[in-house]
């Protein structure tokens, strides 16, 4: 096996393991020898010392104990609610073991609720149990043990030997058929292959620099701790074994990133715009307010990005109601001037219509021509738009996702802008760059994301951040309520119409359950409307409605003909209308927290103060309560976004998993941040002296790169 084995052979070929286990393996995600080298213990056992059970045991302390097995029962006590199986251990040298009598040696363990494990223990065993010692309730000469872990020592399972006695014992996450010995066992047969040895990547100038330990004992420290000393480093992930592992990933990755962005810069010649000022001036003076000191700074990051002969490749993200429109059309005007065309994708048409109608008045003056581009045109209508986009009369265009579709042709296409990124995938950013010979690209997100976040998902990106509202906004005032205090939500949202203002009423909508949930905000429509405001008009907005009708209730709204409008998610995004002061949203523990924030965007745009109700219903989720506390807490996006991080944890968080990154295989982005920003340190740093890997202290990571890296781009293909 020796020989023959590499870091990529597939885990079916190891000693032990076989098709069978393999599959239970794969769908943990365990495939090859690295995979399984990568799997991590969650925690260890500290069994160094096992004690016999005839020697004084520490009461309500972790103990290690080995002993024969004389007797299995399952009961239940008289309550009835509990099923306790009871295992009798003994030292071996205890004769026949009476516990009754109180007799040292012999020692109760007792699991609750688990009655199949009844199968599991035969007399004659010998077992080794770790738990917390206690007196029995009734007996207090009698100590019994709650097991945490056991585990057969003999006879064997499978054959298997142990490796666990007398020493730090590794414990992962379990399948069926796969336990935390089986793992051990697959994982100590690896380690003592020759593998790891050859296995160095890090530049020797770096393990030196650090400290860090070589990546063969660190390997093996993390999974079989040879002493006790760091053992509650290792519980929490931090030690320094842990470290170089985590540096080691968080620097691969970021080395991939400043790859990518260098050849990016390298090979895309993009066209130098040149900034004359007019469109800027008049647009300016056209605009009601003043630009807010962030907004001037962002404008002129872009501005320089654009001026420069390779394309600007720039994520701006700004916080809900921090005025990233404006600044994104300022943009796209340096283009028009320049003779190229520029676009805006956004996610929804409801947005794509108000951005129309927006820019559509806002630039009468300068002769400009706008265009829609929506699903729901008539066939008619949308060839000619086409036509017009593809002759380049059509100067500005504005649309959803059918802006990617095939059919869709620009004369030249010289700034390309994506609104709300976080609703678009990866791939669909790239198809809308194709439409234009390496057009700038500007990505607008709303939500903002964590500093570790966007130094990984978007870190072969430039970053600007509108880090300030305009002046004026009152924060929302966020209030939680039950299903019971519906009448006192009535009761405010009344007298804030008898001020003239307006309100949100936002049901969930979800795939999984669309009908029941387009019934229930049709069916809220027609009470509010019948029932609890008969004298005021209430209007009703879902996905389902054809777009002249979503048009015309959004113009009513607009209008102030609607007083209350009900909706889906459907505005969750973007509209802007500045009036609306109350947004109550139902079902307010089935949102993430993202769009929750999001929802409570739509209100707060005016000076006057606002309010988000958040009417919640049982049963609710732990993470449920978690996320409308934060609501209630704060209106911060940060704070918000860093909270969403470590309630939902960064895998799901917008969708990383379909970032096209290399996945991480130590390091968390939440316990880690900070060694993240020393690795991209000195992941620029080291690129910067040798961009392309030529160094022979490089050669291992040239490799692990292109490995890892394999499908996401030809990083050093230029090399
Ligand atoms: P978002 O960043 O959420 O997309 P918008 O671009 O929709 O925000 O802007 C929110 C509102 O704030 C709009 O009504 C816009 O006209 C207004 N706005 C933008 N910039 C300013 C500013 N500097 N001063 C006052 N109002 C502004
Ligand atoms: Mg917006």
């Amino acid at each position: 096996m020796k020989n023959t084995l590499n870091w990529t052979t597939p885990i079916q070929y190891i000693k032990g393991i076989g098709p069978f286990k393999a599959s239970l393996l794969k769908k943990m995600g365990i495939e090859t020898v690295e995979d399984a080298l990568f799997y991590l213990p969650f925690r260890y056992e500290d069994r160094t010392t096992i004690h016999k059970i005839s020697d004084p045991l520490p009461v309500n302390e972790m103990v290690t104990l080995c002993g024969e097995v004389r007797g299995v029962r399952n009961r239940i006590t008289p309550r009835k609610y509990l099923k306790i199986l009871e295992v009798v251990l003994a030292d071996p040298t205890c004769g026949s073991g009476d516990s009754k009598t109180g007799k040292t040696g012999v020692i109760a363990c007792k699991w609750f609720n688990q009655p199949f494990l009844e199968k599991v223990f035969k007399p004659g065993q010998t077992v080794m149990v770790t738990g917390k010692v206690s007196k029995n309730s009734y007996e207090h000469f009698r100590l019994e043990i709650a097991p945490a872990s056991f585990e057969i020592i003999s006879p064997e399972e499978d054959g298997e030997p142990e490796v666990g006695r007398g020493k730090i014992v590794p414990i992962y996450h379990e399948t069926p058929g796969m336990s935390s010995k089986n793992f051990r066992t697959l994982i100590k047969s690896l380690l003592e292959t020759d593998l790891l040895s050859e296995r160095e990547k890090l530049p020797p100038n770096l393990l030196h620099q650090y400290g860090f330990p070589s990546f063969a004992s660190a390997l093996k420290e993390v999974h079989f701790p040879s002493t006790r000393e760091n053992l509650s480093q290792l519980l929490e992930g931090k030690s320094i074994f842990h470290q170089r592992l985590v540096f080691e990933d968080f620097f691969f990755l970021e080395m991939g990133l400043a790859l990518r962005k260098n050849k990016h810069k390298k090979e895309n010649k993009g066209f130098s715009f040149t900034l004359n000022g007019g469109m800027e001036e008049k647009l300016l003076r056209a605009l009601s307010f003043q630009l807010t000191p962030a907004q001037k700074r962002v404008l002129n990051e872009i501005k320089e990005d654009m001026k420069r002969p390779f394309p600007m490749n720039r994520l701006l993200q700004g916080d809900v109601g921090s005025g990233k429109t404006v600044v994104a059309l300022m943009a796209m005007l340096i283009a028009v001037e320049n003779g190229f065309q520029a676009c805006l994708m956004v996610p929804t048409e409801l947005l794509a219509e108000q951005h129309y109608f927006n820019l559509t008045s806002l630039l009468a003056p300068f002769h400009i021509s706008v265009g829609l581009l929506s699903q729901g045109m008539k066939k008619k209508e949308q060839a000619e738009v086409l036509k017009e986009i593809a002759e380049g009369k059509t100067r500005l265009v504005i649309g959803t996702h059918s802006l990617i579709q095939e059919k869709v042709a620009f004369k030249n296409l010289g700034l390309a802008v994506v609104d709300e990124q976080h609703k678009f995938g990866v791939m669909q950013r790239m198809e809308l760059k194709k439409k234009g010979e390496s057009p700038e690209l500007l990505i607008m997100t709303a939500t903002p994301i964590p500093r570790t976040l966007a130094l990984t998902v978007y870190g072969d990106l430039d970053l600007s951040v509108l880090d300030e509202l305009p002046p004026g906004r009152k924060p929302v005032e966020t209030r939680l309520y039950y299903e019971r205090q519906r009448t006192s939500v009535y009761s405010f949202m009344e007298s804030e119409i008898k001020k003239g203002r307006q309100a949100y009423f936002v049901f969930p909508l979800i795939e999984e359950s669309q009908k029941v949930d387009l019934h229930a905000a049709v069916t809220m429509h027609q009470t509010l409307q019948n029932e609890v405001f008969p004298s005021l008009k209430i209007g009703l907005l879902h996905g389902k409605m054809k777009g002249d009708e979503k048009e015309k209730v959004m113009r009513q709204f607009k209008e102030r003909e609607i007083q209350i409008l009900v909706s889906t998610t459907v505005i969750e995004v973007g509209i802007d209308i500045s009036n609306a002061s109350l947004m109550v949203v139902e079902h307010a523990e089935r949102f993430g927290l993202a769009q929750l924030h999001q929802l409570r965007g739509r209100v707060g745009r005016g000076s006057d103060p606002s309010y988000c109700f958040l009417i919640a219903n049982y049963p609710m989720s732990e993470d449920a309560k978690r996320r409308l506390k934060a609501m209630v807490s704060s209106t911060d996006g940060f704070k918000l976004a860093e909270e969403d991080l470590a309630i939902r944890g960064p895998g799901e968080f917008f969708g990383t998993r379909q970032s096209g990154l290399p996945e991480l295989r130590v390091a968390s982005l939440l316990r880690d941040g900070r060694m993240l920003e020393t690795a991209r340190r000195e992941a620029i740093g080291l690129l910067e002296k040798d961009p392309l890997l030529h160094h022979p202290d490089h050669a291992g990571l040239k490799e692990i790169l292109l490995r890892r890296w394999l499908d996401k781009l030809d990083l050093l293909s230029t090399g």
